[in-house]
């Protein structure tokens, strides 16, 4: 998000909280509720701007020169090619002060849009692979994360992720992630699983979850997102999942549909990403709605939001304009969130308070 945008949402808020809210713009009523993120990636959260100011500062070859040049490398022509663009990108990413940069960026991008708290995936063993300092990528976050806390009030938490890479040797992958999330348990609370599903079968990860759980950390991987129904029973089962990232193909097995309404497991739905990776064609294919109907549990997230052109705001709006769903449904999805994150109680008590207070507002504008 542009901050002149960000201006303008704060002054439209004022106007919500007047009791205007059935007036509302759909702008003016996405503003006003506060907002938890549950599916960005730190590394795909670089703006085009930062991309190119790192590529300069350390010299990186074979990267896009200018904005033209980066909006034209950030169109995917599939899933795989979106991988290949997203590990040319992080190479710009060398020190301390780089992850700062752009932790402190992404985190401040999040707070003007509202949200509250967000849990930020990173990916630390793509950078110790190549020669990182684990302490170096820990520290830089850090300091990014605690600059904009002060600044703004967002609280954020780490989920460090598996590179699933098919290239890649996943063993130590595994044991890098989950060292390095072991060791940072102050801020990191969740072991991910990232990149494509195709070719890499989840059950293989299957000791180093299990060791996860075993150290209460929290497990959330990515499943169902280019591959079928299989890959989230195998992350339910082998990987002790607790949350999904995307989960969209959930709806080919009503047998799982069924296991996880049942269970409560939730699905972080992030339809744009969906969209831009070629895996569903357009909006009103996406099955967000239809989740919904089925009474599964999803948010809305925005995955890598300035690779796919996308904000968390956008995301709130596609679902009202692109995905028909009412207000009533999308105010919705903003309590799903705060109720699928791994926050304190009184953090999610604080949120859910603020946000009953918006809703409360549109139900007494809708009766009126
Ligand atoms: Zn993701």
């Amino acid at each position: 998000m542009r901050q002149g945008d960000a201006r303008q949402g704060d002054a439209r808020q004022g106007d919500a909280r007047e009791g205007t809210i059935d007036r509302a713009t759909d702008e003016e009523f996405v503003d006003a509720l506060p907002k938890v993120e549950l599916h960005v990636h730190l590394e795909g959260s670089m703006h085009p701007r930062t991309l190119l100011a790192l590529a300069r500062r350390h010299g990186v070859d074979g990267l896009p020169t200018d904005l033209d040049g980066v909006a034209k490398f950030y169109e995917f022509r599939d899933f795989d090619h979106f991988i290949d663009v997203y590990l040319a990108a992080v190479r710009v990413l060398r020190d301390a002060s780089d992850f700062a940069l752009l932790a402190r960026e992404t985190a401040l991008g999040l707070a003007a849009q509202g949200v509250r708290y967000a849990e930020i995936t990173f990916t630390p063993f793509l950078h110790i692979e190549r020669g990182i300092d684990p302490s170096e990528v820990f520290a830089g976050v850090e300091q990014g994360r605690r600059e904009a806390e002060e600044a703004t009030g967002i609280q954020i938490r780490w989920i460090a992720d598996i590179p699933g890479l098919p290239d890649m040797d996943l063993r130590p992958a595994s044991e890098g992630t989950i060292e390095f999330a072991l060791n940072h348990r102050e801020s990191v609370i969740a072991l991910g699983l990232g990149g494509p599903e195709v070719g890499v079968p989840r059950p293989q990860f299957a000791d180093v979850f299990t060791a996860a759980r075993d150290a209460g950390l929290h497990r959330i991987p990515h499943a169902g997102e280019t591959t079928g129904p299989r890959t989230i029973w195998d992350s339910l089962e082998y990987l002790h999942a607790e949350r999904i990232g995307h989960g969209i193909r959930a709806l080919d097995d009503p047998a799982l549909v069924d296991h996880l309404r049942a269970a409560r497991i939730p699905l972080e739905v992030c339809p744009t990403s969906n969209l831009r990776t070629g895996v569903v064609a357009d909006y009103p294919e996406h099955p967000l709605p239809r989740m919904i109907e089925l009474d599964l549990p999803v948010s809305l997230n925005s995955d890598d939001p300035p690779m796919f052109g996308t904000t968390l705001r956008d995301e709130y709006l596609h679902a009202l304009r692109s995905l028909g769903l009412s207000r009533g449904q999308v105010a919705d999805l903003a309590a799903a969130a705060i109720d699928h994150s791994f926050a304190p109680a009184a953090v999610k008590d604080a949120i859910r308070a603020e946000l009953d207070a918006v809703t409360d507002r549109l139900a007494d504008a809708t009766d009126r």
